[in-house]
């Protein structure tokens, strides 16, 4: 809710400010529609690839840090990959569960990582994007 073109921006820099973690490429920004009921704004998806030296649980940590600063129902971050990591955590799962569901996803991410191959399923972003393009 709110100036989401902002918000994006803060949670860029805050990211970059980190001196263990360089932000690589950013994508462009798609709008979706919200699901439900639920009066919103539209939501606003991207996605970035950092280089980064935290751990998985330390960049979660630092990434709820970043929502909480901007504030409720502004910013979702989420970890979408970690290399080649595969985990299911109380508190993180990675690659994230719902990903290669998500066209809000997969279009921003093939925009930077076209050829990333998604270490559970064994396909790319491209053809995670070309799958559920044919199933809509
Ligand atoms: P969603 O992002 O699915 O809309 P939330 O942001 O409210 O929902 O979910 C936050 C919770 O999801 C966090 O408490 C976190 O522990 C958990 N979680 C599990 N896997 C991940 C991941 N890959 N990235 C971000 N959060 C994750
Ligand atoms: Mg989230």
């Amino acid at each position: 809710m709110g100036d989401r073109m902002e918000y994006i921006n803060q949670a860029i820099n805050a990211i970059e400010a980190q001196d263990d973690t360089r932000v690589v490429h950013v994508s462009s920004l798609i709008e979706t529609k919200p699901y439900g009921g639920v009066v919103q704004d539209d939501f606003l998806n991207g996605c970035i690839a950092i280089d980064t030296l935290k751990e998985p649980e330390e960049l979660l940590d630092f990434l709820m840090d970043v929502e909480a600063q901007a504030g409720p129902r502004t910013l979702d971050l989420d970890i979408l990959m970690y290399d080649d990591l595969v985990m299911n955590e109380r508190r993180l799962t990675i690659p994230h569960k719902e990903m290669h569901k998500r066209l809000f996803v997969l279009e921003p991410l093939e925009e930077i990582a076209p050829y990333l191959m998604h270490p559970l399923l064994g396909q790319t972003i491209t053809q995670l994007k070309e799958k559920i393009k044919e199933e809509q």
